[in-house]
């Protein structure tokens, strides 16, 4: 029952409709018997500052960032935890009040560690091990960051729009010792296969074969993935994208991106509440919101 006790926790970013964390986080809310609530708040660009100080006047415990103000938002808050300045985003805001009443926002990034907890859930521990990630978009970023500082042997990002890459590795290579693990080569079948045939993991962090173009992958159909890979997909939406497909048939290891969204939601969970966060539940209600 709501009442003049239910702690509120939301999703802040344009659109938000189609978003499955208001059921991953109520889901797990009601399995713990916790009197709050998350929900859906549509915050037009430009209005993000605004926003935030809402949050804070109206009471809110916290609230998840989405696209298009992971980045926009970093202005508005009061302190920025170090994984997120470096990414330069923000999907996670936790609202402190101290015991006098003073009010502190603070800004996190939970999707590299959560990257992480389901690449290892996923069976594939990348210490010491190299990478191939195509993408070179936010969740790229995350992904690249999470096996930078989890000790990955070296991580090739390959993007459509080499720049792009480009500028994500001087961003996130600025230790030398990030830099010498870190190189980039342009979005082309004959790159993807020769990188992928030398890596131990490959990662799709772009939107291809994400729905309703679920006919797409990255992978070209004449060349069946080597067998030797982990197969780690972003896209959630289908839970089996064709990517995972075409690894499972050559088989590869193949790791779907629903796990990625429930660990990083389970870690914002753990911040506002401070409660173990149901992974399995949240896992559940995706799922079942997902139609799955
Ligand atoms: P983004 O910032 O818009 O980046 C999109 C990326 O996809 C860019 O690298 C873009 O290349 C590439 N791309 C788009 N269409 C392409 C095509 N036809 N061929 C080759 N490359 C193409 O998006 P994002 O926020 O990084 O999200 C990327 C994906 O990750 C989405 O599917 C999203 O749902 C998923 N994601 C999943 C999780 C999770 O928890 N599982 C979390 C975050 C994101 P250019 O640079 O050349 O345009």
């Amino acid at each position: 029952m709501i009442d003049g006790h239910t702690q509120l926790v939301g999703l802040i970013g344009w659109p938000v409709e189609h978003s499955l964390s208001p059921a991953m986080h109520n889901g797990a809310f009601a399995a713990l018997g916790l009197n709050w609530r998350y929900v859906p708040l549509p915050v037009e660009p430009g209005q993000i500052e605004a926003a935030v100080k809402g949050l804070a006047a109206l009471g809110f415990r916290g609230a998840n960032v989405t696209v298009p103000h992971k980045r926009a938002v970093m202005p508005a808050l009061d302190t920025i935890a170090p994984d997120a300045r470096r990414l330069g985003a923000v999907n996670t805001i936790v609202v402190e009040r101290s015991e006098d009443g003073e009010v502190t926002i603070g800004g996190y990034n939970t999707d590299a560690r959560g990257f992480i907890a389901a690449l290892r859930e996923g069976g594939f521990d990348p210490q010491g091990r190299s990478a191939v990630v195509v993408g070179a978009g936010g969740a790229a970023r995350a992904v690249v960051s999470g096996l930078l500082w989890s000790g990955s042997g070296g991580v090739t990002v390959l993007n459509r729009t080499p720049e792009r890459a480009q500028a994500l590795v001087s961003d996130l290579g600025r230790r030398p010792e990030d830099a010498s693990r870190l190189r980039t080569l342009p979005l082309t079948p004959e790159n993807l296969i020769a990188s992928a045939r030398a890596a131990d993991l490959l990662v799709n962090a772009t939107t291809v074969g994400m729905w309703p173009h679920v006919g797409g992958s990255i992978w070209p159909d004449t060349v069946p993935i080597p067998a030797h890979l982990t197969v780690f997909d972003l896209v959630y939406n289908p839970l089996e994208t064709r990517l995972l497909r075409q690894a499972r048939e050559s088989g590869a290891h193949a790791v779907g991106g629903l796990g990625m969204l429930v660990r990083q939601g389970a870690l914002a969970f753990e911040m506002w509440t401070g409660e173990p966060a149901p992974v399995e539940v949240m896992r559940e209600a995706c799922e079942q919101a997902l139609g799955g």
